[in-house]
C-alpha cells in the first residue's frame, strides 16, 4: 500500500503541530505506523493523500451516521453561508434545533448549546456543583467525558490508548474531588456513596460506554445509579456525547426508559461541525446565567452554520427504521468476523447497539476497563494493520468504538468480512 504522501505530511506536521495531530488518538501510537492523511470522503468511503480508498468504520467518531458528504447537510450549510456565517446574537435556527433536540430527548426540558462535548460535560459538572452546593464527582474508570480537568481521572479513549492513568497539569486539590470506580460494579457504587454520599454533587456516566471499547451496563447497574443518586440527593449526568442519536434516536436513555437529571450531547448533534449541547430539568437549568448565578457562555455557541448542519442531520434521523437497519447490518458484520475468528482459533467477543459496536480479542465479553486492558491488545494491533492493508479503516485503538452508516450496504459489509477472514488466516497466535 502506498503511504508516502501521508508519511511526508506527518513528518512535516510534527514540526508545526504538537505531536503532528490535533487530537492524540489520531497519531496511531497504539497501533504503530503513521496516521493516514485524508482529503475526501463520500458515503462509506474515505480517500487519502496517496490515492487509496478505504471503507470507513470511524465516521468522524459518530456524526457520519448517514454516510459522508450527506446531501441534506451540504445543502443546508450552503444555504446558511449564503445568508450569514455568524452573528454572536440569537437566531430562529437555534429555537428550531432546541425543539428538535427535545423531541429526541424528552428529559432535556431546557438546553444550552456549546461548541464541543468537552464543554457540555464541563458545564454539567459546574451546574451540578452550583445546584447541589456539593463538590465531589463520581465517575467510572474507562469512561471518557472530554478533557475536563475534573474528569481526566482514570479516563478512557486517548488516555487509555496512550497508557496515561491521570494527566499531569491537574492539581491534586482538584483530582481529590473526583472519585473513580469500576463500571458495572454495584458493590463499588454502594461503597462510594456510603463513604462520600453527602459530598457527591453528581455521578457522571456513559450510559453505554464507548471509550473503552463498547461496553453495555447491566440493568441493575443503571437502576442502582438512579436509586443511590436519589437517596443521596446527587444529580445523575448521562454523557451521551457518543451514544446520543447513535444507539437509538433518543440515545441510551430511550433504550433504558430512564430520565437522567442532566444530559450532555455532542458528535452527531452538529452533523460533523463542532457542536455540544447540555440540558435537563428546568429547575436545574434555571441556575444557569442569565436566569441564575452559574456562569457559562460561548462567543460562537449556537453558530448558524453549525446549527444548520445539525438540524439537517437530526431531521433525517426522525425515521426510526434507520436504527433497526444499522443494527442489522452491524450484526451481519460482527457475526461474520466472529465466525472467521473462531475458524482461526482467535479469541473474540463483540457487542452492538444501533450504529455503534465494539469487538475484543478475548472470549468473555468485557464488563469494565480492567477486562478490556486484559484482552489481547497485540492481536488488535495486528488486526488493525491487516485490515488497513485491506483498505478497511478501523478506529486506531482497542479502546474506541466502531461506527457504521446507512451507506454501509450488505454487499460492502460482506466484502469487509472477507477481508477479516484473510487477515485472521495470516495472524499467527
Ligand atoms: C467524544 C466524547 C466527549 C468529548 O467530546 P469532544 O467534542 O471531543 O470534546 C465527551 N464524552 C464522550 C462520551 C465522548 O465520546
Amino acid at each position: 500500500m502506498k503511504t508516502k504522501n501521508s508519511q511526508n505530511l506527518f513528518n512535516k506536521s510534527q514540526l508545526h503541530i504538537a505531536g503532528g495531530v490535533n487530537s492524540p488518538v489520531r497519531a496511531f501510537k497504539n497501533v504503530g505506523g503513521t496516521p493516514i492523511f485524508f482529503k475526501k470522503s463520500r458515503d462509506c468511503y474515505l480517500y487519502d493523500e496517496d490515492g487509496n480508498k478505504y471503507l470507513d468504520f470511524v465516521g468522524s467518531w459518530g456524526p457520519m451516521i448517514l454516510g459522508h458528504s450527506n446531501e441534506g447537510i451540504i445543502k443546508a450549510i450552503r444555504k446558511q453561508t449564503s445568508k450569514a456565517i455568524s452573528f454572536g446574537a440569537p437566531t430562529k435556527n437555534e429555537l428550531e434545533i432546541a425543539k428538535l433536540i427535545k423531541s429526541f430527548f424528552p428529559s432535556m426540558e431546557k438546553i444550552r448549546m456549546v461548541n464541543s462535548g468537552t464543554e457540555a460535560t464541563m458545564s454539567c459538572i459546574r451546574l451540578a456543583r452550583g445546584f447541589t452546593g456539593k463538590t465531589k464527582i463520581l465517575k467510572f474508570s474507562g469512561c471518557y467525558h472530554g478533557h475536563v480537568d475534573s474528569l481526566l481521572v482514570k479516563a478512557g479513549s486517548g488516555l487509555a490508548t496512550l497508557g496515561i492513568p491521570d494527566s499531569p497539569g491537574i492539581p491534586e486539590e482538584l483530582s481529590k474531588l473526583t472519585v473513580s470506580i469500576p463500571y458495572n460494579d454495584i458493590t463499588a457504587l454502594e461503597r462510594a456513596f456510603n463513604k462520600h454520599g453527602n459530598d457527591i454533587a453528581a455521578v457522571i456516566v456513559e450510559p453505554i460506554a464507548g471509550n473503552m471499547g463498547f461496553i453495555e451496563p447491566s440493568k441493575e447497574f443503571i437502576k442502582s445509579l438512579f436509586n443511590l443518586k436519589d437517596q443521596h440527593e446527587s444529580l445523575l449526568i448521562f454523557d451521551e456525547v457518543m451514544t446520543g442519536f447513535r444507539v437509538a434516536q433518543g440515545g441510551a436513555q430511550e433504550l433504558f426508559k430512564v430520565k437522567p437529571d442532566l444530559t450532555a450531547l455532542g458528535k452527531i448533534v452538529g452533523g460533523g461541525l463542532p457542536v455540544g449541547v447540555y440540558g435537563g430539568k428546568t429547575e436545574i437549568m434555571s441556575m444557569i446565567a442569565p436566569d441564575g448565578p452559574v456562569y457559562q457562555a460561548g462567543t460562537l455557541s449556537g453558530n448558524p452554520v453549525a446549527v444548520s448542519a445539525g438540524t439537517a442531520l437530526l431531521k433525517q434521523l426522525k425515521d426510526a427504521n434507520i436504527y433497526l437497519e444499522l443494527d442489522r447490518v452491524s450484526k451481519l458484520f460482527l457475526k461474520g468476523v466472529a465466525a472467521a475468528a473462531k475458524k482461526n482459533l482467535i479469541p473474540f467477543s463483540y457487542s452492538v447497539r444501533g450504529g455503534m459496536f465494539g469487538f475484543f480479542f478475548t472470549n468473555d465479553l468485557p464488563q469494565n476497563f480492567e477486562d478490556v486492558k486484559n484482552s489481547n491488545l497485540e492481536l488488535f494491533k495486528r488486526f488493525f494493520q491487516g485490515m488497513l492493508e485491506e483498505k478497511v479503516y478501523l478506529p486506531p485503538s482497542a479502546f474506541e468504538s466502531c461506527f457504521i452508516s446507512t451507506k454501509h450496504s450488505e454487499e460492502v459489509i460482506l466484502k469487509a468480512v472477507k477481508s477479516a477472514e484473510k487477515v485472521f488466516s495470516k495472524i499467527k497466535l
